[in-house]
């Protein structure tokens, strides 16, 4: 007999303590091999003055079994308290969001029938890193960082799912005819990871013409794998086309823990009533017993769910009080969670039954991509301006004038244009200018020394540092891009 496994579970607020009752009550009827530890979060404990919604020892316990099943909780009204999804991914290090929207036609209305579209988003990177800055009065910048690690980690999690999940594709959204570096090594390491996944099909989409896409023929993609903010953007709308938000879970995994939840919200309004849907919250379970490697568990919870659809036993969500024809029975939460129960073991008629598939665990595939170490060479600087907008010609000559010490000026843009030597007189500039200075001579390398002697010239000739940013190689490759019109 298999052992147990430890899990931290919490009921949060409004209808989380019923839809959480339900699904535990089928996880445990379909055999679920687990240990309950409960917590508690959110409303109540916000109140009691704790910003984070989370007490220490709530968090000592999700350090503990590693899986956290998660109700949804209020926040109350007003100022000064933290998300607690935001605290829990970064404190955990969930660096996936994963998020399947699927179409439940004909018993829930969808305008793209036979939808079933995955969304994983990177989680912890991209414009969330949370680093930005007002630099000049005109000026405000929010850093995008991407690493080729987290790359790696998000992209093999993605074909790993696709794996474990019976699924054919992984499709790839980014932006890297633009930001060529950033999405560019997104990418790049999206093409370095598909050969080793030879069974699943892989492409790449630019993600405006993706989402585009994606809202119209959703049946065109399996999985698709995003940076974080397309994936934010584009798993509430995949989730809102496939007609069922009510009824999608989704999973924050990381390399040790793992978070698993409903995405709808604490539905304060129809709490205590017995109404509410546990449906997400259950679909939510689901994924965290694949994580845990119960797969039969899973596949006999989810096709109980699915034929309780079939057989027309709904929520009032879903029976829209009696305008849905294929609703039989109309339940509350409680009845709706016994009618799953008397469905475990049967497979859904009409829906695709759904398989689970254990294959090892990505740390046991590991492997990551072979990096040897590059030689990184600075090869010159940006150095940005506040000066006041206006007048190019004229800024660039003083400039220049800054040349010496083996540092000469390239050009100078604002806003990423180009506006000296040889700009347009009709670009608009602000107060924020960027000068690139490189070597004077053959000798392409530049010494720091040289930067700060520049910096040191730039300072006492009345120019106003905002910041610098050093222009290396790697292996005698720009790891900077050209300014348009460069
Ligand atoms: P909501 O998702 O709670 O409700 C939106 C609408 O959907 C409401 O009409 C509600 O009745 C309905 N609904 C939601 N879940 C349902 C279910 N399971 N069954 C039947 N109907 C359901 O969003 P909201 O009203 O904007 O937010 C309410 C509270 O939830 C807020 O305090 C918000 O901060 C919080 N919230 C929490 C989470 C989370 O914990 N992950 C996520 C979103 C919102």
């Amino acid at each position: 007999m298999a052992q147990n496994v430890p899990i931290t579970v919490a009921k949060g607020d409004g209808i989380g303590p019923e839809i959480m009752d339900a699904t535990l009550h089928i996880l445990k009827e379909a055999g679920a091999r687990l240990d309950i530890e409960e917590i508690e979060i959110g409303e109540k404990v916000y109140l009691r003055g704790n910003t984070a919604g989370i007490e220490k020892s709530s968090i000592e316990s999700m350090l503990r079994t590693k899986v956290f099943l998660k109700a949804p909780i209020t926040t109350p009204q007003g100022g000064g308290y933290k998300s607690l999804n935001v605290t829990t991914r970064k404190m955990l290090g969930l660096y996936a969001n994963v998020r399947p929207c699927v179409a439940y036609d004909p018993y829930i209305p969808t305008k793209h029938p036979g939808m079933d579209v995955v969304i994983v988003r990177e989680n912890e990177e991209d414009l969330y890193a949370g680093i930005e800055h007002q630099q000049t009065p005109d000026v405000t910048q929010c850093l995008k960082l991407i690493t080729r690690s987290g790359c790696e980690r998000i992209v093999r999690y993605a074909f790993e799912y696709a794996i474990r999940n019976n699924r054919k594709k992984v499709t790839v959204f980014m932006k890297d005819n633009i930001m060529k570096l950033t999405d560019g090594l997104f990418h790049k390491v999206f093409d370095e990871i598909a050969p080793e996944y030879p069974d699943i099909v892989n492409e790449a989409w630019i993600v405006d013409i993706g989402a585009a896409k994606l809202a119209d023929t959703p049946g065109a993609f399996d999985v698709i794998v995003m940076p974080n903010l397309y994936g934010d953007i584009l798993s509430d709308v995949a989730a809102q086309i496939a007609g069922s938000v009510g009824l999608a879970g989704s999973a924050n995994i990381g390399a040790k823990y793992a978070m698993f939840e409903a995405i709808h919200g604490s539905a304060p309004r129809r709490a205590g009533q017995n109404l509410a849907n546990p449906s997400g919250l259950l679909l939510g379970a689901v994924m965290m017993l694949v994580h845990i490697e119960q797969y039969d568990i899973a596949e006999r919870v989810h096709n109980a769910f699915l034929r309780t659809l079939e057989d027309g036993i709904h929520t009032y969500d879903i029976a829209k009080e009696g305008k849905n024809p294929h609703t039989t029975k109309q339940v509350g939460t409680k009845e709706f969670g016994d009618a799953i129960v008397a469905r475990v073991g049967q497979e859904p008629q009409r829906f695709k039954p759904v398989r689970y598939i254990a294959v090892p665990k990505q740390a046991d595939r590991a492997g990551s991509v072979a990096r040897p170490l590059q030689q990184r060479d600075l090869v010159g600087v940006d150095l940005f301006f506040y000066n006041p907008p206006g007048d190019p010609v004229g800024f660039g000559q003083r400039a220049e004038k800054l040349n010496g010490g083996g540092l000469k000026l390239i050009m100078v843009s604002n806003r990423g244009v180009k506006v000296y030597p040889d700009g347009l007189k009709d670009t608009l500039t602000c107060d924020h200018w960027r000068v690139r200075f490189q070597s004077d001579n053959a000798n392409p390398l530049v010494s720091y020394q040289q930067v700060i002697d520049l910096m040191q010239r730039a300072n006492s000739s009345g120019f106003e540092i905002i910041k610098t940013e050093g222009l290396y190689t790697f292996d005698g490759k720009a790891g900077f891009s050209l300014s348009q019109g460069q």
